[in-house]
């Protein structure tokens, strides 16, 4: 859908819901990984971009310090006062701004009320980060509603720290920081141990493909911060021997043969998962810059085995689509986005074969799985910001 479009029925479902219309709108991009699963939370390196999939929040102040809150994406209004923040249980969708606001507030910036519309265009819980997109989002229209601003990086990391302490959810700074820090048309390296980043170019001839498996994520909720704290054992077993490594961005394989014996064998497979994946990030950026379509190519499916075989975040829909993908014409490589368990793969292929690719990978996904996927490019999208109309 055209922005312009958006606005439009921003604009009207504004004013159904509040009786006068936005006089602010915001976005902030989802984000795709090109390599590096897991990476984040254990302080190493992710190639990353922003979007051009986005969330907006359209806005109008309020003088009495409450915020209301509707989304085109999900049924029911939240309203609070922000001068008493809580969880909202009944549209735990509102948490990830309630949040946003009471982190803001904790570091003493002060907020202004607002009747507010968000819609989105990243599909939820797929690996493109729809929950990072709202939360910096929130902080850009904080910033806006009142007199007040922040770096975007610090935005990304008191929007990781509304995730992990009012969500709930114990992330790495990866998706806000790409949500925050995109660049229009540039691939990112960002190091999550000095939360900076370089700005990488790809040479001409490849083009990034989003193949999303619309599998349902059958994540128990501990899947996640079992891997972390499994990556977080290893860390800590290998600290003991090797002073210097504070997390697994410090080790490196060697070390880790060299105690196969000390680590529990689950524990061993997934520090080899992170150590050899942080490896090929730096790989990764390198291919892509030189145009070694192939080298990437091929990453980007080491990345795939790495993550079912070592990392275990695979499931059968994710199979079938890499199944789809290699065998379609174009393709170079693929690799799961995100954390995985479903969601979307991300595709390196030659530029030009768009088309004949999305066609071979919906028909071959079809009839593997009975299920329509969707298929489409992605682009290098700026960072979060006010939307000037
Ligand atoms: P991901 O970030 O990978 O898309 P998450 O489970 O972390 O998946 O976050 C998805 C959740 O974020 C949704 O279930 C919803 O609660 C919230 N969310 C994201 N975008 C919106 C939106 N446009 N409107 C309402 N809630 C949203
Ligand atoms: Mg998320």
């Amino acid at each position: 859908m055209q922005l312009s479009q958006r606005k439009a029925l921003i604009e009207k479902s504004f004013i159904e819901h509040y009786g006068a219309p936005p006089t602010l709108f915001v976005q902030a991009p989802g984000r795709v990984d090109l390599m590096g699963s897991h990476t984040d939370y254990n302080l190493g390196y992710v190639l990353t971009q922003a979007i051009d999939r986005n969330t907006l929040i359209a806005a109008r102040p309020r003088a009495d310090g409450v915020a209301r809150l509707a989304s085109l994406n999900v049924a029911g209004i939240s309203e609070f006062d922000l001068a008493n923040i809580e969880r909202d249980t009944i549209h735990p969708w509102s948490n990830y701004i309630r949040g946003v606001a009471d982190v803001l507030q904790k570091e003493g910036y002060p907020l202004a009320g607002f009747d507010g519309l968000i819609h989105s265009t990243i599909p939820f819980g797929s690996g493109l980060s729809s929950s990072a997109a709202l939360e910096v989002a929130a902080a850009v229209l904080f910033e806006s509603l009142a007199d007040w601003e922040i770096a975007p990086v610090r935005k990304a990391i008191l929007c990781q720290r509304a995730e992990n302490e009012f969500v709930g959810m114990n992330c790495g700074i990866l998706d806000q920081y790409s949500s925050a820090m995109g660049v229009s048309g540039s691939v990112i390296l960002l190091d999550c141990k000095a939360i900076t980043h370089e700005i990488r170019p790809i040479a001409p001839g490849v083009q990034v493909m989003i193949c999303d498996t619309k599998a349902k994520r059958a994540l128990t909720g501990s899947e996640y911060p079992e891997r972390r704290a499994q990556c977080e054992e290893g860390a800590r077993i290998l600290h003991r021997f090797y002073p210097e490594i504070h997390s697994l961005r410090d080790a490196s394989l060697d070390q880790l043969a060299a105690h196969q014996a000390d680590l529990p064998s689950v524990v061993y497979k997934r520090c080899q998962f992170i150590i050899e994946e942080n490896q090929r990030v730096l790989d990764m950026a390198d291919a892509l810059a030189a145009g070694r379509h192939e080298d990437a190519g091929r990453l980007a499916l080491e990345s795939f085995a790495g993550a079912r075989d070592l990392y275990e975040i695979v499931c059968i829909e994710m199979i079938a689509m890499k199944e789809a993908i290699i065998t379609a014409p174009g393709a170079l490589g693929t690799r799961g986005a995100g954390a995985g368990f479903g969601g979307c793969l991300v595709a390196f292929i030659e530029e030009g074969a768009q088309e004949a690719f999305a066609h071979h990978v919906f028909d071959s996904y079809v009839e593997q799985t009975h299920i329509e996927p969707e298929i489409y490019p992605a682009h290098a999208a700026a960072g979060a910001g006010v939307i000037q109309f």
